[in-house]
């Protein structure tokens, strides 16, 4: 039976953290001399907003039936993803069944290879796509996770995001992750201070804790082994994430055959689409792909990533992206937990991950998630009236 065809697509920015959750004031963990690969410049070392790193902020996609039922979503790619799919992708969405999405997904895809693939079209076309499941569920009148085949478990368990694992320990997260704060650049001293942090937080957290370190693409393949090495034996880091450019594939395969065995690599916020993590795959880069499902496709690009880490026995737990995520972790074995970013300044307290641009959006409590939380149509949010927003291209016509 078909279902009420779009009549339109509309593309909105807005600024203040949300989606684009970098983008927040002064005095902020996120933005507290992180490691980045910009920091060999001195410059740019103290903060990623001095080399822009939130000059884009969030787009907000609202896909519209004939009925009147909205479906929207949010991501990073403010107004040039705006652009794109006011201008270039909406043409593929006008007038058609919203339950076409595998081929809707197909069109926007290939109609901008030639100059999308990764990055920001790939943002843009995840947040149609992650719109058109809003609205598919909301016309369907039932939950996104039911829609992906419905829960594997009946919650959701978390580790947090942030600067604060002993305080994530409190709150009763599974595991915390702490952000590096030292590059190459930095020399031995950096280095050793890097492993001085880690075991400061490793003597407040106790040992019974999963603790693991975010390197947001700073280091090299020797540093990162060296680290990695360390930090393994001395305080029982779990993992070591995104220690090197995405594009180097080759250096994450080394990498991963570097570390202590037990140890895990794990990588993929900023990798895209089926092909990009059959890369990852099948060079044996890491243990856990991290898609952002903001970033990597949407929904529809995530099945199929995540079929591949499926057949090749490695789990998805995908980057932060709140409700996205959750809608599709419940729903996939080797998806057993999900990240949660503390998005408070000081990361000791649980928010909502994209605030303040949604309403409803479910935290955890205890580091646990009900999946009776999700019950709601679509993604089960809506988009907060009191966040400004802008529509810098109108659709002509
Ligand atoms: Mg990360």
């Amino acid at each position: 039976m078909a279902l009420s065809k779009i009549r339109s697509v509309r593309a909105l920015t807005a600024r203040g953290g949300g989606a684009d959750y970098h983008d927040q004031g002064s005095g902020h963990w996120i933005d507290d001399h992180i490691a980045t690969p910009m920091a060999r410049y001195p410059e740019y070392r103290q903060s990623r907003q001095s080399f822009g790193i939130n000059v884009l902020g969030t787009l907000i996609v609202e896909i519209e039936a004939e009925d009147g039922t909205v479906g929207f979503a949010v991501t990073t790619g403010g107004a040039p993803a705006a652009y794109i799919v006011e201008r270039h992708l909406s043409r593929f969405l006008i007038g058609r069944d919203p339950a076409e999405y595998e081929k809707i997904w197909d069109q926007m895809y290939f109609s901008t290879q030639y100059y999308g693939r990764k990055g920001l079209v790939i943002n843009a076309i995840s947040g149609v796509d992650l719109a058109l499941w809003d609205l598919l569920g909301k016309l369907r009148g039932e939950p996104v996770h039911a829609l992906l085949g419905g829960a594997v478990r009946d919650e959701l368990q978390f580790y947090a995001t942030g600067a604060r694992p002993d305080a994530a320990k409190d709150l009763g997260f599974i595991g915390g992750k702490m952000p590096l704060h030292h590059g190459p650049a930095e020399g031995d001293e950096g280095l050793a201070r890097n492993l001085s942090d880690i075991g400061e937080m490793r003597a407040r957290t106790g040992d019974d804790f999963w603790l693991m370190l975010d390197c947001w693409m700073a280091l090299d393949v020797n540093y990162a082994t060296r680290l990695a090495t360390r930090a393994w034996h001395d305080f029982g880091l779990k993992w070591i994430e995104e220690a090197i450019s995405p594009d180097d594939y080759w250096g994450y395969a080394e990498l991963k055959r570097n570390v202590p065995r037990g140890m895990l690599v794990t990588t993929g916020e900023h990798e895209a689409t089926r092909w990009g993590f059959r890369m990852l795959l099948e060079m044996d880069c890491c243990d856990i792909i991290q898609p952002d499902v903001g970033w990597c496709g949407g929904i529809t690009e995530l099945l199929k990533i995540s079929a591949l880490a499926d057949a090749a026995g490695k789990l998805v737990v995908p980057h932060g992206s709140s409700v996205y995520s959750y809608h599709f972790v419940c729903t996939r074995h080797n998806s057993p937990f999900a990240e949660f970013l503390m998005m408070h300044p000081d990361a000791n307290e649980v928010v909502p991950m994209f605030r303040p641009q949604l309403l409803g959006e479910p935290v955890p409590e205890r580091g646990r998630l009900s999946i009776s939380a999700l019950d709601k149509p679509g993604f089960g949010v809506e988009l907060n009236p009191d966040v400004a927003l802008e529509r810098p291209f109108p659709s002509q016509g």
